[in-house]
């Protein structure tokens, strides 16, 4: 079922994604908010998320999220929510359980899927790629819309450069490109810049990395002291355990920061034979088989302690079948 199928009563729709919304989460919500608004003037649409960082301001739709979760409408007709399940909705959970037909999309393997209706595809790239599968008119998008998915599937596949990428996704990405919108530039300023205390931090980050598992493990925590002395915001630590991976040997990288006292946020990337999904599914949290996250108690040592017993015994059991 296409999306102007599945909304074809509603006379108000509302739409949300995970906490902390990164690159895909965001593009996915835009698009989808710019798509409805586009094909069915006459409807209410509102679009909730956390506070997303101030770059992505470039998406048209961007001034038009709500931050705080409110809303005059206490039954949506229909709740969408994006790139998460139910639990990592934030604000805006509320209104989803309440919305009288709540739809979830995502491509999470951790994400049984919450809604009356469910797609779920943790084979496609980005939760903005099987958006736009659902599209009933995806040759007549406007270049807003199309910017919006592009952003999201190029975010979430490290610029098109993991292994989730599929011929399929570049034939979408060669669909969107042909729409007029700067798509070097829209990376740079979404993807590749970075602030200065972001590259501070990364710094601190790698400096204090300590490898363990005869190299195979990698490991780096942020206290909140050190946040704090720096004056770093939560959108600043994307890209710092990509980096902590790409050392020559590692098959999987921890990096962590404290939120407060004894806990941390903990975001887990894997080379591919560790499956992290299943470590962070453990504790609550979940993801993809390669990248995943997780808030966890206890002190560092508690939380590396366990997450690394798990990474070693998932290694151990692999060694063993090969
Ligand atoms: P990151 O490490 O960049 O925060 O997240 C990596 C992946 O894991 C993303 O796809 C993200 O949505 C997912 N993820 C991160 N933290 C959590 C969490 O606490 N719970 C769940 N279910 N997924 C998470
Ligand atoms: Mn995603």
């Amino acid at each position: 079922m296409k999306i102007l199928e599945m909304v074809k009563e509603a006379k108000t729709i509302g739409i949300t994604g995970h906490v902390r919304p990164d690159g895909d989460c965001i593009g996915a919500s835009l698009a989808l908010y710019l798509y409805l608004q586009k094909n069915l003037p006459e409807v209410r649409v509102d679009v909730f998320l956390d506070t997303p960082p101030p770059f992505f301001a470039c998406l048209q739709g961007f001034e038009a999220i709500i931050n705080d979760g409110k809303s005059d409408i206490k039954e949506y007709d229909i709740f969408f929510a994006l790139d998460a399940p139910q639990n990592r909705l934030g604000k805006a959970e509320n209104l989803f359980k309440k919305a009288k037909t709540r739809i979830n999309i995502d491509h999470h393997v951790s994400n049984d899927g919450d809604g009356d209706i469910n797609i779920m595809q943790p084979e496609a790239a980005a939760t903005c790629e099987l958006l736009y599968s659902l599209l009933d008119f995806p040759d007549e998008l406007d270049a807003d819309i199309a910017k919006a998915i592009y952003i999201g599937i190029a975010h979430d596949t490290g610029v098109f450069r993991y292994g989730s990428m599929t011929p399929k996704t570049f034939e979408i990405i060669a669909a969107l490109m042909k729409y007029d919108f700067d798509f070097a530039q829209i990376l740079n300023d979404t993807y590749f810049e970075r602030t200065y205390v972001q590259h501070q931090i990364l710094g601190r980050a790698l400096l204090e990395s300590i490898v363990f598992m005869d190299g195979r493990c990698i490991v780096s925590c942020l206290s909140r002291r050190t946040l704090d002395f720096y004056h770093v915001g939560s959108g600043d630590f994307e890209g710092i355990v990509n980096r902590l991976l790409a050392t020559k040997g590692v098959e999987c990288a921890i990096f962590m920061y404290q939120t407060r006292g004894h806990e941390y946020k903990v975001s887990l990337r894997s080379q591919g034979v560790v499956d992290v999904a299943e470590i962070a599914g453990c504790f609550g949290g979940g993801g993809h088989v390669r990248a995943a996250g997780v808030t966890m108690k206890g002190t560092f040592h508690d939380v590396v302690n366990i997450i690394s017993s798990r990474i070693e015994a998932q290694l151990d059991s692999r060694k063993n079948v090969g």
